[in-house]
């Protein structure tokens, strides 16, 4: 994958705990697309899964340990009010 290539993160939110987790970053818009395509019918009502850019590679493997992330959805905007993290396993 280039680097010069923008990457994506996925957030996992869940609207009735207004809470979000953390699912992958550091994919490729067309990975994380399939991605979304492949998950979004299996997740509960009133769950979704969102696409964020990423401004740079995240240094983290883990993306539910990416602090980077965090503050990546804490600046997208997406959510009002602010969800809470919450560390999910998938
Ligand atoms: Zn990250």
């Amino acid at each position: 994958m280039p680097d010069k290539q923008p990457l994506k993160l996925i957030v996992a939110y869940d609207r009735n705990q207004n809470e979000y987790s953390l699912v992958a970053h550091n994919q490729a818009p067309e990975e994380a697309q399939s991605f979304l395509d492949q998950w979004t019918r299996h997740l509960r009502p009133g769950s979704y899964l969102l696409m964020l850019d990423q401004a740079k590679r995240h240094q983290t493997a883990a993306a539910q340990k990416c602090r980077a992330c965090r503050e990546a959805v804490a600046r997208s905007g997406h959510f009002e009010p602010q969800p809470k993290f919450t560390r999910r396993q998938q």
